[in-house]
């Protein structure tokens, strides 16, 4: 035994009795490392074992604890079933069937003895079935009580059973009560105030509830314990940004003061005007990027809004006062267009661009980064390869990072490390065409300040969307001929979800060979991720000059690709693919002044669901909306992309089932940092274990 008082957030959960070696290597599997970790793992589902159900009671489709005598037990020569039994109860009979049974079930098994069941209740052969039920013998005599409280489901892996998962949540919660520590971080006064009950009660319940709770609101997280714990770790979120806002706010940056002469020269040269949703966001950026505290804004801004225009205006800001300035990206074609694009406008205007990707190797890259180190390169482009240790710059104080919920939190504050002295922290920049709904950025991004380009530029047609399938794949190739003998540009996107990479690749190298083949009057290329970054850009840059008709892609070209003449896409197996990510790879056309067309290849039949999710981007085109919708359909995770990024790693939140709390989470917030400071840092620590670097950013 332990010696209490014990902090259950320190203690192994290899300390729980029947935790060896192999399952606590599983439970780490679901994030579980320490006793508070199996106490903050959830039931999602229940099940109700409370009640003994006389057999003449049993309603199909439901699940019951029924209990009776094996009135005949047999072994049947066909089918799958191995043992069927009959058991009878004073009130009638259910037949059981079990497919395999270990040798040791199997001698348990025999007439007259008595067994009881949980399990779903099916018309069968015989009548009234069981398939495969928990079962346990009762010996004569020995009456055994039904659960008091229902029945938990965890969400389980591999190795570790319902059964286990079970026998550990009763022992934390057995440690719980017998006084090992897990502190209650939410003040008596708020408790108080919200009709919260304390975190102990909360736990105990939503593992162990009581027989009475109607399960709906338990599976719904509507209790109120739920709403605790969902209470407490959305504070803790807030907490974090609030205070990684004011880490950023204390230090100092170089204001940058310009007159705009290099901004103003770009604006002459472009081919176009800004939107005035462009200038507004731009005078905005302009203002903070005056201040000596260091900018932190998120540019938001639907595909195609023009924000590489913007980010480079703000450039040329740094740049005019002898300061440099990075832009991060993430992939590396886009790093490569980005950089085509910044000299293609910049360096009329005397501005040295250069770019770092992880593909510039050896005397080129020795160069740069001398150029870097220098402060003669003025702009750097790159993929992350930009924060790696040997790079060094000499004056940066802009960094700009695009499609910035591709990056974690902890690579921006690796970038922003690389500021022009240890005291300047350099001015950030966030760029994201992901259309985040107003109540989730309140609460993600509480540490930025926001601005959004709610408007794209005039003149442009909206693109139409055709849901087809597969099986007129003909038709579909027959327009892209057309479409491409009138002088237009087509991407096929080739996208197998669930499958590795080698698999996708081979399949849009099929597809390559094949639409060379069917379509000999047309260029037709290829471009994915394994390619040598020469090749890729050599690939890109034909497709923008137009001399590749067709491209083939896998999803590479997801994010910021540019290429206005392309004006229709095909995505092949939409039906797999996230609503948001549809839409990005949707914003690739549509982006000159010709009617555009995206059509959703399917493979027959398509679920209801599916029709109504492509319907959704069939109906519109607004990012915004779609990202409403998908949040409907899907849940937060979908849309921010972070299962790449992890920034958004909620244990127990639903963000848009418990969205309706979020303004009395920042109340909340706002007190602790007033009257309880020191419940900040334990908060962060309870729920933030693995964000942590949110801290710092
Ligand atoms: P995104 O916001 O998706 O990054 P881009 O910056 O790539 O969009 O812009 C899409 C296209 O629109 C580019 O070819 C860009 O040059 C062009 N563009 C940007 N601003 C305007 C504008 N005000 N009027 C017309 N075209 C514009
Ligand atoms: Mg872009």
């Amino acid at each position: 035994m332990y010696k209490f008082p014990v902090d259950l957030s320190q203690l192994s959960c290899h300390t729980l009795p029947g935790v060896g070696k192999q399952t606590a290597q599983y439970l780490s599997r679901l994030g579980i490392y320490s006793v508070q970790d199996v106490l903050f793992h959830l039931p999602f589902r229940y099940q109700d074992r409370t009640r003994l159900i006389p057999l003449c009671q049993l309603i199909p489709g439901e699940y019951a604890v029924v209990e009776g005598v094996l009135a005949a037990v047999s072994m049947p020569k066909r089918g799958k079933t191995k043992l069927l039994c009959e058991l009878c109860d004073d009130s009638g009979r259910i037949f059981i069937r079990f497919f395999y049974l270990s040798p040791f079930q199997r001698k348990l098994l025999r007439e007259g003895m008595r067994i009881r069941c949980f399990s779903e209740v099916r018309y069968g052969y015989h009548g009234l079935e069981m398939f495969h039920p928990d079962f346990q013998i009762i010996k004569p005599g020995k009456e055994i009580p039904v659960d008091e409280s229902l029945t938990p489901i965890y969400h389980a892996t591999e190795g570790i059973s319902q059964h286990v998962l079970r026998k550990i949540s009763g022992h934390a919660l057995a440690m719980l009560h017998q006084g090992g520590i897990l502190p209650e971080l939410l003040p008596p006064t708020l408790l108080q105030t919200l009709s919260f009950p304390t975190l102990q009660e909360a736990l105990q319940f939503i593992h162990r509830p009581a027989r009475n709770i109607a399960i709906e609101q338990l599976i719904t997280g509507q209790t109120v314990f739920h709403k605790r714990l969902v209470f407490e770790e959305l504070l803790a979120h807030r907490l974090a940004l609030l205070q990684a806002k004011q880490t950023v706010q204390q230090q100092s940056a170089i204001p940058l003061l310009s007159q705009g002469n290099l901004a103003a020269a770009l604006l002459k040269q472009l081919p176009f005007v800004l939107t005035s949703a462009q200038q507004r966001v731009l005078a905005e950026i302009k203002n903070d990027l005056s201040l000596s505290s260091p900018m932190l804004r998120l540019l938001q801004g639907d595909v195609g809004s023009g924000k590489t225009v913007i980010a480079a205006l703000a450039a040329l800001q740094a740049v005019e006062q002898g300061c440099q300035v990075a832009v991060m990206v993430p992939t590396e074609i886009l790093s490569e267009q980005h950089y085509r694009v910044f000299q293609h406008w910049l360096q009329p205007l005397g501005v040295n661009v250069v770019i770092l990707s992880g593909n510039v190797k050896t005397t080129a890259r020795r160069a740069v980064l001398q150029e870097m180190a220098s402060g003669e390169a003025q702009v750097v482009v790159g993929t992350h390869a930009l924060f790696q240790q040997e790079v060094e710059f000499c004056r940066l104080a802009l960094v700009i990072i695009d499609e910035q919920h591709r990056f974690g939190v902890h690579q921006r504050a690796l970038l922003r490390d690389k500021g022009a002295s240890q005291l300047d922290c350099p001015h950030q920049l966030l760029m994201t065409a992901t259309p985040i709904p107003r109540t989730l950025a309140m609460s993600l991004y509480a540490d930025l300040d926001c601005s959004a380009i709610d408007e794209l530029p005039a003149g442009r047609i909206p693109i139409t969307t055709l849901v087809i399938p597969q099986s007129r794949r003909d038709e579909v190739i027959s327009r892209i001929r057309e479409a491409c003998l009138a002088g237009r540009q087509a991407y096929w996107v080739c996208t197998l979800i669930d499958e590795s990479e080698a698999l996708q690749l081979q399949a849009a190298e099929k597809l390559f060979a094949a639409l060379q083949r069917i379509l000999p009057e047309l260029t037709v290329g290829l471009v994915h991720g394994r390619m040598k970054a020469k090749d890729k850009e050599a690939v890109m840059h034909a497709f923008q000059h137009g001399k590749i008709h067709l491209l083939i892609a896998t999803t590479v070209i997801e994010v910021g690709v540019d290429v206005s003449n392309a004006s229709l896409m095909v995505i092949e197996n939409a039906e797999r693919l996230g609503l948001s990510q549809l839409h990005q790879l949707r914003g690739r056309v549509g982006r000159g002044n010709v009617e555009s067309y995206c059509v959703l290849l399917y493979q027959h039949p398509l679920s209801a669901f599916a029709q109504e999710r492509l319907g959704v981007l069939r109906e519109t085109t607004d990012g915004f909306k779609i990202a409403e919708r998908d949040l409907e359909l899907r849940g937060p995770g979908e849309i921010l992309g972070t299962r790449q990024t992890g920034e958004l790693a909620f244990r127990v939140t639903n963000l848009l089932r418990d969205k309706d709390m979020l303004p009395a989470v920042q109340q909340a917030a706002n007190v602790i940092i007033r009257d309880h400071p020191e419940l900040i840092l334990p908060l962060m620590l309870r729920w933030l274990r693995g964000v942590l670097q949110y801290g710092q950013v």
